[in-house]
């Protein structure tokens, strides 16, 4: 643990060094704040961190990364995250088989794959050119602005027929909802799916957790205070789980949902989804491509093999499979997940050695309809709340989110020292 940067109390406290709080932290300092950035646990990242054990790298559940998040263009260094990417489209296991969908504007010499009655009917593929066609080209504004449904109402008024969406679209956005049901936010869809249209999905070549390590090394020395538990919020500033206190006319709490809750009594916040990673390695890559896997069947939410997207996500000579499933896992854990795999796969799984398995309890937040895609982060005077349950479940959710806690908190400043409070 650092030493606190500043022997005279910060002008702000930021609790929770996640994506949210990193963003905070860092907009405030820019703006020539003394900032403390407390955070519970050993490391920065929250949701997003990655463990290295055995020679494996292993992200506290499977995600991917998106290039075109406006945040991300904005605070992150790509090259220096030595991104590589997954193949831009993927592979379903349907009833009828395994189909491949890629996108065409990127691999025309894929685009055979699309003919009309191959992967779907023509009157499907139009409907979801066009879905694409609009998410990618219409102002994100005007996406914000939608009338809010679910996500599965809008793929209905797409023009998407039940068997394209149960066989491709369901079983890929459940992986990204974590949910199957199709019942988040229509708004958060159109969005998602605009950032996949125009980015590119992929993996930092050192695990997940780069990413909020690139932003962190940004902070000025001793600002981070690492195995900080905040236990309270009181009227001066924060209590330490230690006893201590920490005074600061501005806290801003970055935390995880369910303790936002308990650190601001009154503060509502969704539920959330839930979520089970579980890794394998193999002797031989079951699938010689960085290509996402879903099941349409939806034991599964998604599989890939990360040594292909990432080669040093494992020992050479062996190959990490990821595979994600909703909740803390089927009736049978691991050995059923394993048995859909050699499925999936259409390969003997049996000798596959599970490395590790991750459960995540509040993943995401449920995103209902109607999702305000962005919340003020203002509590009470001097008390902000933020992250991504104010905003999405997104990276650039919780960048967004943390962005607006430090503008407000520099706003209200500014408004006491005008007078105007
Ligand atoms: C498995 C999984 C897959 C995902 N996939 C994607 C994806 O593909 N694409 C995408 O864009 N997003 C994805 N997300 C969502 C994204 O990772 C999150 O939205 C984002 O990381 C949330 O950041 P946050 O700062 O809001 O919260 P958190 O990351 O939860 O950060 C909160 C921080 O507060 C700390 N804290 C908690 N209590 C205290 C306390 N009392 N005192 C001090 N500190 C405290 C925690 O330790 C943590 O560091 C995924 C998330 C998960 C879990």
């Amino acid at each position: 643990m650092t030493k606190p940067q500043h022997p005279s109390p910060p002008d702000a406290v930021v609790v929770g060094a996640g994506l949210a709080g990193l963003a905070c932290a860092l907009d405030l300092v820019e703006a020539g704040l003394r900032v403390e950035l407390l955070e519970a646990s050993d490391g920065v990242g929250g949701r997003m961190r990655t463990d290295r054990r055995d020679g494996f790298l292993l992200d506290r559940g499977f995600q991917v990364f998106n290039t075109s998040y406006p945040q991300v263009k904005r605070r992150l260094d790509l090259r220096g995250l030595r991104l590589r990417p997954f193949t831009p489209g993927l592979i379903a296991r349907t009833p009828s088989g395994r189909v491949r969908v890629t996108d065409p504007t990127r691999r025309p010499g894929d685009a055979a794959q699309l003919l009309p009655g191959r992967v779907l009917p023509g009157r499907d593929l139009a409907a979801l050119a066009a879905l694409t066609a609009r998410d990618a080209l219409l102002p994100a504004k005007r996406l914000r602005r939608v009338p809010d449904r679910t996500a599965s109402e809008a793929l209905v008024r797409a023009g998407l027929s039940p068997r394209a969406i149960e066989d491709l679209m369901r079983p890929f956005l459940s992986g990204v909802f974590l949910e199957e049901g199709l019942e988040t936010s229509a708004r958060f869809l159109h969005l998602v799916w605009r950032s996949m249209v125009r980015g590119t999905l992929c993996l930092p070549a050192e695990g997940i957790g780069a990413v909020p390590a690139q932003l962190a090394a940004r902070l000025p020395e001793g600002a981070l205070r690492l195995g900080s538990p905040v236990a309270g919020i009181t009227d001066s500033g924060v209590l330490l789980a230690d006893g201590g206190e920490r005074p600061a006319a501005g806290v801003v709490v970055a935390t995880d949902a369910a303790t936002a809750a308990r650190l601001l009594p009154g503060l509502a916040v969704p539920d959330s989804r839930t979520v089970t990673t579980y890794y394998h390695a193999a002797d031989r890559s079951p699938l010689t491509e960085p290509t996402l896997v879903v099941d349409s069947g939806l034991a599964v939410l998604n599989s890939c093999v990360l040594t292909e997207v990432v080669p040093s996500y494992a020992p050479p000579g062996t190959a990490l499979v990821s595979t994600s499933v909703l909740g803390s896992g089927p009736p049978g854990g691991e050995r059923t997940v394993r048995a859909r795999l050699a499925e999936l796969y259409d390969t003997d799984t049996s000798t596959w050695e599970t490395v590790a398995a991750y459960t995540v309890e509040g993943a995401l937040p449920a995103m209902r309809p109607p999702w305000p895609l962005s919340r003020t982060t203002r509590f009470a005077p001097g008390r902000y709340v933020c992250g991504d349950h104010r905003a999405t479940g997104s990276v650039q959710g919780a960048l967004a989110s943390g962005s607006r806690a430090a503008r407000e908190v520099l706003a209200d400043r500014a408004a006491v020292r005008a007078g105007r409070v």
